[in-house]
């Protein structure tokens, strides 16, 4: 199973999977669509960090960390998705019939919460 906490974790990792999958390391700039119908000539594809998912402007295909992995992959359940994502970020999944030596530390703080807390000073 995966966890709503890992999944989230994983959600954060949309990054790291792009770099490491697709050789997309500058997610200033825009990239070449991912989706497989898509037979981009110009980079149209962009990353969200906020939101952690990709959209291309050109052909409105849009994916996380979760969808692109089952594209990449040709899985279709969450768990298969989940387990090729982590995979290939390199975090480990419970239950995904590996056993992990240490239990999985996120290396991030907690996001920042969506509005500025307010000063109470
Ligand atoms: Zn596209």
């Amino acid at each position: 199973m995966v966890s709503d906490l890992q999944r989230e974790e994983l959600r954060a990792m949309m990054a790291d999977y792009l770099a490491n999958v697709h050789g997309v390391t500058d997610l200033s700039r825009a990239f070449r669509c991912l989706s497989p119908d898509h037979e981009d000539r110009h980079p149209s594809m962009t990353f969200d960090k906020k939101t952690n998912r990709v959209r291309c402007w050109s052909c409105d295909f849009s994916a996380d960390i979760f969808e692109l992995a089952g594209i990449d992959n040709g899985v279709t359940s969450f768990p298969e998705k989940a387990a090729k994502a982590a995979e290939a970020v390199g975090m480990k999944l419970d239950g995904n019939g590996k056993k992990s030596e240490k239990p999985w530390k996120p290396k991030r703080k907690k996001p920042a919460p969506p509005f500025p807390e307010p000063s109470e000073r």
